[in-house]
This record gives structure tokens, sequence and C-alpha cells, in this order.
């Protein structure tokens, strides 16, 4: 029997996605069995030459996870773009940005002072950042030129689905695969979830009042949260109304609220969706009676756009403000 090549590839992330494929447990040896890897950074030693000499389109899916911050990385994607038939834009990152696309509130100089100079815990006396281009012995050296913003997958490449989670749970990537080894995908450019926001599932939304009054909202370690209750009705910020369904809610039955990890329904904007609802539940009818109900929200941006500044309205801050 052929097997289906598939590529798995990392930009801008943290592993976890790749984590979440070895989640699968013994589901990996039947899809190994049915699959044959030609990249996987993460787990296995592939040359990117081996890749680059297959034909164009022989690779059946590559699942790319992380968003797009270098060039090394834009080279990648758009070589596995070149040798797949299908991309898939694998986790939150790749889709919108993610956790590493909290970035574009910054830029490339701040973000060095932060890694390599000014952080307590670094000991760094010869004041060396990462260079382009520098000569060691009389030999050059070079580095992939980081870029100012951190672009999600399909701001670089044709994107066929998207799969978001941060991670996709174990479930959601093995029905991904069986989808793909037997050739019953959905509509191109359809996301591999749920279209409804995750309350509708959530077996605490049946405790969400219809009018809920929130006087401030309370970050989850301030009280001891009932395990049965909406975490709205309890004025902890869930942002549920605000996340697309799939995940089975982990973190909800874990009795920790979602911080929105799938990203929103299509087409709406995560952040402003949060905002409209909090809208019509917060007290406080003025912009200060307002501001001391969101007090105990102390990174907005980091709270409404975790998973999606590069997919949402506000895309990066102004470089010229940062
Ligand atoms: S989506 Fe989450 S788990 Fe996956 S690479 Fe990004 S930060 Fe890591
Ligand atoms: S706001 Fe959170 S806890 Fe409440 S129903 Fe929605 S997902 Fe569940
Ligand atoms: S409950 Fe929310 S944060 Fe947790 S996995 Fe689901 S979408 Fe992500």
């Amino acid at each position: 029997m052929t097997k289906a090549k598939v590529a798995i590839s990392w930009n801008s992330s943290c592993g976890g996605c790749d984590e979440s494929i070895v989640d699968l447990e013994e589901k990996i040896l039947d899809i190994a069995s049915k699959v044959e890897f030609v990249l996987w950074p993460c787990a296995m030693d592939f040359k990117y030459s081996d890749v680059e000499s297959l034909a164009d389109q022989e690779i059946t899916a590559a699942l790319i996870n992380g968003g797009i911050q270098n060039t090394h990385q834009e080279h990648i994607a758009r070589m596995l773009r070149e040798k797949s038939k299908y991309v898939i834009a694998f986790g939150s990152c790749a889709c919108m940005g993610g956790v590493p696309s909290l970035a574009n509130l910054t830029n490339k100089q701040e973000i060095y002072n932060v890694s390599y100079l000014d952080s307590p815990t670094v000991v760094n006396p010869d004041k060396i950042v990462p260079l382009e281009e520098c000569s060691v012995d009389g030999k050059k050296l070079t580095l992939p030129e980081m870029y100012q913003t951190l672009y999600k997958l399909d701001d670089i490449i044709e994107v066929d689905y998207y799969l978001p989670g941060c991670p996709p749970t174990a479930e959601m990537i093995a029905d991904t695969l069986g989808a793909l080894l037997s050739g019953e995908l959905p509509e191109k450019g359809s996301v591999l979830a749920s279209n409804k926001s995750l309350c509708g599932s959530c077996d605490r939304n049946d405790t969400k009042p219809d009018n809920i009054s929130i006087k401030k909202i309370i970050r989850i370690h301030e009280i001891e949260a009932d395990p049965d209750t909406c975490f709205l009705a309890q004025s902890v910020m869930c942002m549920g109304p605000a996340t697309r369904d799939g995940c089975d809610y982990p973190c909800v039955r874990g009795n920790m609220p979602c911080t929105g990890c799938l990203g929103p329904v299509s087409g709406a904007d995560q952040g402003a969706k949060m905002i409209a609802t909090l809208g019509g539940i917060l007290e406080g009818d003025d912009e200060k009676g307002a501001g001391v109900v969101l007090d105990g929200v102390v990174d907005p941006a980091g709270t409404f756009y975790r998973y999606s500044v590069s997919a949402s309205f506000l895309g990066r801050k102004r470089e010229e403000d940062v």
C-alpha cells in the first residue's frame, strides 16, 4: 500500500502542537501505518534538502504550526506549499498568530531588549544580541532576518484548512488526519471545528442567568470557583461566548475559565465580540464606572486577543507608537 506523505513543520511556536500529536497515544501507531512522515523537526531528523528534492504536490498534507516571524520560516512555508497537495494551518499560532502574535503589540528592538538585555535573569555583560551576519575566525555566519510583525500562515501562503486550538486536542487531530486519509474533506478553506460558540455546549450554560450584573471582574485565583456555575455568573472572565466550540471545553471541566484558544467563530473579531458581550452585563453606566468594573482585567489585549492578534482588527500596534 502506498502511504500518504505527511510533513509537520513549526515556525514561531512552542512545540505544544507537536506534543498534542504525541497525545494521540496508541492511535499514532495506526496513523503511522498509513502515512510516511517526510518532515517533523520536533521529533525526527529529516533534512530540508530531502523535502526540497520531492516533486511538487508529492506530499499529501503539510501540517504547519506557528506564525511566520523570520525569513527562514517564510522560506520553509513556501517550500512546503509547493510540495504539498493540502496545507493545514495547524494550531492557533498558524491560524491566528496565537500567543506569539502578542509580539505585534511591540517591536523587534523591544523584544531583543527584554530577551537579551533587560530581563533580571539575563547575564550579558557584552550586550550581544543576535546578528543577521557576523564573522567568526574569518568565517561568515548568518542568521535568518527577524520581522517586525508576526504573520499568520495565510498572510504568507495559501492555506487549505484551519485547525485551531492551543494546541488542537488529540481528538481534533485524529479527526483531521482521518478526514485527510479517507479523502472526506470539507470545502476548501474550512475551519475544522464547530462554527458555534463554546457556551452552547458548555454544561454550565444553564446556570448563566439571562441578566447577569457584574460589579467587578474577579480573577480566578481570588475565589474558590463553584465547579457547577457559569464563570461569568461568578464575575470571573470566561471567553466562552466569543470562542469557537470544538475542544469539548477541557478547561471549564477542570474548573478553569476558557481563555479563548480556539479563536472566534468565522468572520468575528474575538476581542470585539467579548467586549460587546461584557458591555451588556457589566454594571457602571459611564466610562469611570466601567473602568472600575474592568479593573480585574489586568491585561486587556492579552485577555481579549491572547490567541488572535494577527487575525484581529488590531493586527499590530503602529510601529511609531511602540
Ligand atoms: S498553538 Fe499553542 S500549543 Fe500550538 S504552537 Fe502555538 S502556542 Fe504552542
Ligand atoms: S461563559 Fe464560560 S462557563 Fe459560562 S457557559 Fe460560557 S463557556 Fe461555560
Ligand atoms: S475551553 Fe477555551 S481555552 Fe480551553 S481548550 Fe477550549 S477553547 Fe481553549
